[in-house]
This record gives C-alpha cells, sequence and structure tokens, in this order.
C-alpha cells in the first residue's frame, strides 16, 4: 500500500474513531494498538456509520493488507504453553481411539454418547487454543494472557476427569496421561491458572471496563467495520429493541433500510454480483455488534441471506447469480429459509415437502415449520422433494428460490391466480421475537421452472446445498452468539459496579468478579474460535467443521453467561425492563436451530472428527 493511500486511509478511520471514552479503558487497552493504530471507541457514540461498499473500496484501492503479523507476535512461555500441548495430545490419542471404536465414524450411533463426548472435547480444545494463539499474538495484554490461561486449565481439568470417569471408552494410554494431563509440572499449572484470586483480577478488570470489548482485530477494515456497525447498532437498534421484544412487532422497515443502506446484507456477496465481498471475519464483528443490540431485530437479520447467498454461489447458474444475488445484496429482497417441517427437522433428507414439475413449472404443496422472517421475506429458500421415490431420500431433495409477496403482521394468507396458495402463522416464542417464525402450508403453490437453484443439474442437489449454506449459517451464529453473550456481559458489569447491597456494590464482592471474570473468559473463547473459523472459511468456503465448533460452543457460552447475567441483576434481572431477561430468553434459542446441539454434535463434529 503506498503511503500516501495509506495516509488517507487512516484519516478517515481516525475522522471516525473518537479513541476510548473511558479513560481507564483506554490505558488498560493502549498495549493494543501499534503504533499509527487508531484509537479504538468502547461506546460508539462518537463514530459515524460508513457504508462498507466505502470500506471495500478502501481497501481495493489502497491495496490495503493487515499489519505483518509478526508484529504482535512474541513468545509465550508460561502455563497456557505447558497446558495446551497437553490436552492436545491426549485429545489426539482419545480421536484415534475413537475412530477405532466408530469404525472411522460409520457407528458413531452406536457410541452416541462417547461421540459426543468427544465432540464436546475437541470444541473446547479448539476453543483454548484460539484463545491462547490469540493471546500469544497479544503478548503485552496480561488480562487475555490470564483469559487464555484459565480457560485452557478449565478445559484440561474437565477433559482429566471425562477421562478418568470414562476410561476405557476414551482409550487413552495410562502413559500418554502421565506425560501430559498427568505430569506434575502441567498439574501444578492448570491449578495455578485456575486459581479463583485469577479469576477475580480479571472480573475486577471486567468490572472497571464494563465489560467493553477492544478485542483486537487482525485487519483494520474488520476494525471500522466493526465500530460502524456498533455505532448504528447502539443508536439506531438498541433504543427499539425491548418495544420489539415485549410487543412482539416485526423489525421496522426503516431499521431494514439502513442497514441495507450499509451494506449489511451483500458482505458475503462478491462484487461481481453486486455485494461488497469482503469476507467472514467482517461479516462475524458487523453481526457480533448488531446481535449485542437485538438478537432479532438486527443480527439475525443477516442470517437468511448469508445461507442463500451461499447455496447460489455453491450451486446456481451463472443466470440464477445475476438474478438472485444483487438484489439480495441490495436488501430490495428479504429472505427466509425453508427446510424444517413439522415432523421434519434433524433428518433432514426425509423432508416431504413436495414439488411436482407441470408445464407451467413447479407445484409445491406440503408443509413447513419454524421458517423464520416468512411474513416480510420476499423469497423463500425452501427445500423440497423432487424425487417423490422415498428410498432417494437426500438426493430427492431439491433448493428453490421461492417468490411471495411481504407481509406484515403473524398471520398471511397468500394466493396465486392459477389457484396456487401460500399460508403462514407465526408460533409465539418465549424470546427470538422480530422476525416471527412461521408454520407455513403450500397448496399447489407455482414457482418458475428456472427457480430451481443449479436447474437441470440442481435437481437432487438440495440437501448438499443446503447443507453448505447451513455452515455459513453456523459461523454466522458463533458471532450472534458471541454478540448476546457481551451485550449480557456489559450489562452485567455495569450493574454490578453499581448495584449495592450490604454497604457495598455488588461487585466489590469476591464471587461476583469471580463470575464475571469466567463469563469473560468463556467470551473471550468463544469470540476467538468464531474468528478462527472465520479465518478458516475465507481460505477454504468448503469448511464446515469449524463453523459447526463455533457455532455449538458460542451458543453455549450465550446460554451461559446470560443466565449467570440474569442471576447477578437478583430479582431485577426477571424484570423485563432490564435488557439482560431478554437476552436470556433470546440465548435459548441458539443450541437449537442450524442443528439441535445432539445433532450438531453427532453429526456434523463428531462426524468430521472421527471420518477423517
Ligand atoms: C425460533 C426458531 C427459529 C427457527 N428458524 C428456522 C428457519 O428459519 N428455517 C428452518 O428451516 N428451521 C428453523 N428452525 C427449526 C430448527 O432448525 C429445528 O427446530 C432444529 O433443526 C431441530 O429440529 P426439530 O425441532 O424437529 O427437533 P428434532 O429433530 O425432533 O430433535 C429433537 C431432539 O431429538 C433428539 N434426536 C433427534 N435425532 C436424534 C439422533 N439421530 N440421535 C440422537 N438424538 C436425536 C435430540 O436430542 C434433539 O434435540 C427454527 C427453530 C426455532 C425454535
Amino acid at each position: 500500500m503506498s503511503k500516501p493511500a495509506r495516509a488517507a486511509a487512516c484519516a478517515i478511520a481516525e475522522a471516525h474513531l473518537t479513541g476510548a471514552e473511558d479513560a481507564d479503558a483506554a490505558n488498560l487497552h493502549g498495549a493494543e494498538n501499534p503504533p499509527g493504530r487508531p484509537g479504538y471507541d468502547t461506546s460508539g457514540a462518537g463514530v459515524n456509520n460508513i457504508p462498507l461498499a466505502r470500506l471495500a473500496r478502501l481497501a481495493r484501492g489502497a491495496g490495503w493488507s493487515c499489519p505483518p503479523r509478526q508484529w504482535y507476535m512474541r513468545r509465550m512461555r508460561d502455563e497456557t504453553s505447558l497446558i495446551i500441548p497437553a490436552v492436545r495430545a491426549v485429545l489426539d490419542e482419545a480421536l484415534a481411539a475413537g475412530r477405532r471404536t466408530t469404525d472411522g465414524g460409520k457407528a458413531i450411533d452406536e457410541h452416541q454418547v462417547h461421540a459426543e463426548r468427544l465432540a464436546y472435547a475437541a470444541t473446547e480444545a479448539a476453543a483454548a487454543e484460539a484463545l491462547a494463539t490469540y493471546a500469544r499474538e497479544r503478548a503485552g495484554d496480561e488480562v487475555i494472557g490470564r483469559m487464555a490461561a484459565a480457560f485452557a486449565g478449565e478445559v484440561a481439568s474437565r477433559l482429566g476427569a471425562e477421562i478418568e470417569g470414562h476410561r476405557d471408552d476414551f482409550g487413552v494410554r495410562g502413559e500418554t496421561l502421565g506425560r501430559t494431563l498427568g505430569a506434575p509440572e502441567v498439574l501444578a499449572a492448570v491449578r495455578a491458572v485456575q486459581h479463583e484470586a485469577r479469576l477475580r483480577d480479571i472480573g475486577r478488570e471486567i468490572i472497571r471496563t464494563r465489560g467493553a470489548n477492544n478485542c483486537f482485530i487482525d485487519g483494520e477494515i474488520a476494525e471500522m467495520a466493526r465500530d460502524s456497525a456498533r455505532s448504528f447498532a447502539r443508536r439506531e437498534v438498541a433504543p427499539i429493541a425491548e418495544r420489539i421484544h415485549r410487543h412482539d412487532e416485526l423489525v421496522p422497515e426503516s431499521i431494514i433500510r439502513r442497514m441495507a443502506e450499509l451494506g449489511y446484507f451483500g458482505m458475503s456477496v462478491p462484487e461481481e454480483y453486486g455485494g461488497q465481498g469482503l469476507g467472514n471475519l467482517v461479516m462475524i464483528v458487523i453481526t457480533e455488534e448488531l446481535s449485542a443490540a437485538s438478537l432479532a431485530a438486527a443480527g439475525s437479520l443477516i442470517t437468511r441471506p448469508e445461507i442463500l447467498t451461499k447455496a447460489l454461489l455453491k450451486g446456481g447458474t451463472e443466470a440464477q447469480k445475476r438474478r438472485w444475488l444483487p438484489p439480495v445484496a441490495s436488501g430490495a429482497l428479504m429472505v427466509g429459509i425453508s427446510v424444517t417441517e413439522p415432523d421434519t427437522g434433524s433428518d433432514v433428507a426425509s423432508v416431504r415437502c413436495r414439488a411436482e414439475r407441470t408445464e407451467r413449472g413447479w407445484l409445491i404443496s406440503g408443509a413447513k415449520a419454524w421458517c423464520t422472517f416468512a411474513g416480510r421475506a420476499d423469497v423463500l429458500a425452501l427445500l423440497a422433494r423432487t424425487n417423490p421415490d422415498p428410498k432417494a431420500g437426500a438426493r430427492g431433495l431439491s433448493l428453490f428460490v421461492v417468490p411471495k409477496d411481504p407481509f406484515p403482521g403473524h398471520e398471511f394468507e397468500m394466493r396465486q391466480p392459477g389457484g396456487g396458495v401460500l399460508h403462514g402463522k407465526a408460533d409465539a416464542t418465549p424470546g427470538y421475537r422480530g422476525m416471527h417464525s412461521f408454520t407455513l402450508g403450500f397448496e399447489n403453490y407455482l414457482v418458475p421452472a428456472e427457480n430451481l437453484i443449479g436447474e437441470a443439474a440442481g435437481e437432487g442437489k438440495g440437501f448438499y446445498l443446503q447443507m453448505g449454506g447451513f455452515a455459513a449459517g453456523r459461523l454466522q451464529t458463533g458471532g450472534r452468539a458471541s454478540g448476546l453473550a457481551q451485550a449480557a456481559l456489559e450489562a452485567t458489569a455495569t450493574y454490578a459496579s453499581e448495584r449495592r447491597q450490604f454497604g457495598r456494590p455488588i461487585g466489590d464482592f469476591q464471587l461476583t468478579q469471580h463470575k464475571l471474570g469466567r463469563m469473560a473468559t468463556h467470551l473471550a473463547a468463544a469470540r476467538q474460535l468464531t474468528y478462527a473459523a472465520a479465518r478458516a472459511m475465507d481460505r477454504d468456503e468448503t469448511v464446515v467443521l469449524e463453523p459447526a465448533m463455533a457455532k455449538l460452543f458460542a451458543s453455549d457460552v450465550a446460554v451461559r453467561v446470560t443466565q449467570e447475567g440474569q442471576l447477578l441483576h437478583g430479582g431485577w434481572g426477571y424484570a423485563e425492563e432490564f435488557a439482560i431477561s431478554r437476552h436470556v430468553v433470546d440465548a435459548l434459542v441458539l443450541p437449537i436451530f442450524e442443528g439441535v446441539k445432539p445433532i450438531l454434535e453427532l453429526k456434523v463434529i463428531a462426524r468430521g472428527l472421527l471420518g477423517g
């Protein structure tokens, strides 16, 4: 990048970034900013919204590249680097044993309980590694170093206990354990890093900084995109989030319009099809900020275009990409994803909704369930059976782009001139409000022949295209979950510093500090695992394991962090005026969709780990 171009880029960045509002926070994280790097705004208050198209132009025009990684790299010789290799060595042996037991993943169903244990242990280990890598890169940041160590220790303890409890299943040799997790220096490190005083230290910092997310992101484009999204989310989404939730309203058009202007619907759409093509990491950091303001009325709005975009890019004809991607990217078309049926959820290959070929096009008949945003959506990505032979299973399914009229409200009916009907009724839910999730009934609903993704070549490929789309959706859910947990952490850290009991702020009590320290540590691990998955997907769009792990772990963290946060709010955590009560009910859905947790563990993660 030329000097003038870089200077211009930095000037734009500086014009939009006001520097840390909280002087203490700035001091704590000051070491994070390399020379010449703009300061980071924790409040979002002084930042203007930067449309992504402008960031993309900057990046392209200036030939912008990430600062040299070595700049941040320093050797980390500490407890973390003792513990992580021990965890990895034990896990590798356990996975090798698991491959033998399950015949290379073919017999997972005969060993489901152990396969789930392995999947979860491997996911936690991956999260510990991601956080340790980040800590190594941010060697000057003591808080991050302590978090990485504490989390590595926690994962090592849990793995050790699991192995002790199920020694035969794990198949890890005593000799291996003796030189790894059981080695005296590793055991000492595991105890030291989990000492409650260390977590209390982290908790105190979290209270002092009110939990602000100043996490360094390797890439100035991503950092500016985060600032811009934070500003938009805090100014325009957060003030209406509670109203939408409490009154079960539909996300207002004004929010959709602003998100469209900012380019949030086209983040994964390549430039040639009208998108920003900014990659998965940028998409994730923006998702985090939107989800922190409102999971359903902002963060989740971009899941649907992400899923359809990936399916079209993978399997669409050139004409289909040119027809559908530009309006999806511009936000002119809102999208719903329709896979689940009343009687068919996890077993996607058994989808029954029929698509029959006629001279006029395809006629869709059957029921669908849980189609989020189906009322407002202009198009549904619909998985339907084009081959009626049940033996065809997954190979009998095709994916369609189904146009429909948009409807506000909780129920709609659309009648086509030729007699086709689409009826939708939203199912009431305790959280995740803002888009409404519909049960749908199709009766001879006509869809043009050219709307089958891949056209003739796409017939029977719907299952695989949909699964590719879900991988992208899961990655995005890692970002949604991290953003939601971030909101809960900030709300709780603030509350803990303000709420007084027994004559002191509750944040002065050891247990509160310890709990906040653990919440922040788990969130940091979830975030880094998700970022690692985003980078993996930026390198190779076909990866499946990494986004699945990010979704699994980050969703659990969001559930835990929101619930801990609620308890720390006491009775007020149960009041609807306090955002934490909304965060709790919103988080509960994260481990359910895009592969309910047990299915994600067994059919995606365990299969990926044991099948290789
Ligand atoms: C708010 C919300 C929004 C949603 N949005 C959408 C959407 O936009 N589009 C869409 O298509 N879907 C959507 N879904 C549906 C969601 O993806 C499904 O609920 C999910 O895939 C699980 O399917 P199911 O509910 O039928 O559960 P089931 O498949 O019936 O599974 C229930 C439980 O059975 C057990 N189980 C099932 N199979 C096995 C097995 N082989 N081995 C071991 N245990 C097993 C597991 O414990 C599992 O948790 C949404 C759901 C919700 C709640």
